[in-house]
């Protein structure tokens, strides 16, 4: 094989068939590991088309990889295959400003690419907690974050795509034009799609003004209940927040201790974080109906955090919550969306469960709009009980935000991890559609074969 790759990538630095690192082989959590008979790092649309034509002719399974920040196990290879890291295609190549894009290729790293455009007095919005991912595995992942409430999700900022199928035809999907209804979308139908259909290898990027301020809001409340209770009221009164986060006071306190850092405020069981952006008086008004709201809800306090300083500590804190938990205890991170009328019913199930079960669940997470992050912690369970244990309860949580009306991932995705559980609550109708894309795109399953809706 490797003479093969060779002849694609003319560069034996970039092609690797011996001692591939551990880290390449497995996702952010480095819990399971796959196996790979190569690693390959292409720089052009050309050298991916090339890789996958020769992985095709030879029934090799390929996985596409941009930084390997998922925590759902979705770049984790199989059998004798390829891993195609994307991360040395990372240049931006254009920022038009006639038409408000930009165009990169996907290995470029979120906040190099959101400076990037700052810089340039423009702005892109999707703001998921971990900076360090790539655009394309971003798209991938149509990942979400802390923006979300107010300018919508990763695939809202899509325009098109420069795909590579698996059989290394190069396709153009999506373009500058503000709307499309040319025919199925399939730019649309990729966005989110875990490196299952195709191979991203451009981006066009949708920006907007970059907006004047941005403040912080934290509210103190003395039950995780009442502070998601606020959260209707708040959206109610059409403050427009960019971000509402909630976590609880014990909660906080891993993150202060993992950072050694503190809250503003400690009083409060839990709270609510909210951030406003746009003009400076825009912004006042919404803190000042805010703070009629919160105390209608019965607030304990409302903290306007003008200072960057402690704001930028509050934020750091809420954005190192699952590597706090992780530093005390191994941990399945889920991300289970429920209608956004049903988080506190959620919640509060989660805290119940937990009281019975025995196994310790905390949950924070984006109030704005109902994705509930859940860390449920191992604790000193051996490996048998752990897994046992886990997947009892798993069952149980998934199926009970199904009867909410929630779904299995807001925006982490399935990868290997949920896979069980996904069709266990999927409509097998949605599920044969979802296998019937995928065979059109991919007939051989070559790409990350392993995810749920390729079989
Ligand atoms: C501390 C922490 C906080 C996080 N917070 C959030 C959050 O708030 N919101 C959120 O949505 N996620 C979050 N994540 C998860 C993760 O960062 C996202 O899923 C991210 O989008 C993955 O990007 P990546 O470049 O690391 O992709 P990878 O992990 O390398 O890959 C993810 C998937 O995309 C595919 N892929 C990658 N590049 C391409 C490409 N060019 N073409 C085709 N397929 C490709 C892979 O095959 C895989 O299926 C967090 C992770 C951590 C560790």
């Amino acid at each position: 094989m490797r003479e093969d790759l060779l002849a694609v990538i003319n560069d034996e630095k970039r092609v690797i068939t011996e001692n591939i690192e551990r880290k390449y082989l497995s996702d952010n959590l480095e819990r399971r590991q796959g196996t790979a008979g190569a690693l390959v790092f292409p720089v052009s649309t050309e050298e991916v088309s090339g890789i996958l034509k020769y992985a095709y002719d030879n029934n090799l399974p390929v996985t596409p990889r941009g930084a390997g920040t998922n925590l759902v196990g979705s770049t984790i290879p199989s059998g004798n295959g390829i891993v195609l890291d994307l991360s040395l295609m990372n240049h931006i190549l254009e920022l038009d400003k006639e038409t408000f894009t930009a165009t990169v290729e996907p290995g470029v790293i979120l906040e190099d690419f959101q400076s990037y455009v700052e810089e340039q007095g423009l702005f892109y919005p999707p703001d998921p907690g971990e900076k360090k991912a790539t655009i394309g595995g971003n798209i991938s992942t149509n990942a979400g974050g802390m923006r979300a409430v107010k300018y919508g999700v990763t695939k809202d900022y899509v325009m098109g795509l420069e795909l590579v199928l698996a059989d290394g035809t190069v396709v153009q999907a999506g373009s500058k034009n503000r709307k499309d209804t040319s025919g199925l979308n399939i730019k649309d139908i990729v966005v989110g799609s875990e490196g299952t259909l195709a191979v991203i290898t451009k981006c066009i990027l949708k920006l907007i003004p970059k907006p004047q301020e941005s403040v912080s809001v934290l509210v103190g409340f003395d039950s995780l209940k009442s502070g998601i209770e606020s959260v209707r009221k708040i959206i109610n009164a059409n403050l427009n927040p960019t971000a509402i986060e909630f976590i609880e006071r014990k909660v906080v306190q891993l993150g202060e201790e993992f950072l050694q850092l503190e809250f503003p405020e400690k009083k409060s069981e839990a709270y609510i974080l909210l951030t406003f952006d746009g003009n400076k008086r825009e912004i006042d008004d919404h803190i000042e109906a805010l703070k009629t709201v919160a105390k209608d809800s019965g607030a304990i306090t409302v903290l306007t955090l003008e200072d960057k300083e402690t704001a930028a500590r509050v934020w750091k804190i809420r954005g190192v919550l699952v590597r706090a938990v992780e530093a005390v205890s191994e941990q399945e991170p889920l991300d289970i969306v429920v209608p956004i009328n049903k988080i506190d019913t959620f919640v509060n199930f989660v805290n119940e469960l937990e009281k019975k079960s025995g196994m310790r669940m905390i949950s924070f997470g984006h109030a704005g709009d109902g994705n509930v992050h859940l860390c449920v912690v191992r604790g000193d369970r051996d490996d048998y009980t752990w897994e046992k244990e886990l997947d009892e309860n798993l069952e149980i949580l998934y199926r009970k935000a199904t009867e909410l009306g929630g779904l299995v991932s807001g925006e982490h995705g399935i990868g290997l991890s949920k896979q069980k559980y996904l069709k266990e609550v999927t409509n097998p109708v949605n599920l044969a559609l979802m296998k019937s894309i995928k065979s059109s795109f991919d007939k051989k399953n070559i790409l990350n074969a392993g995810i749920s809706y390729n079989v």
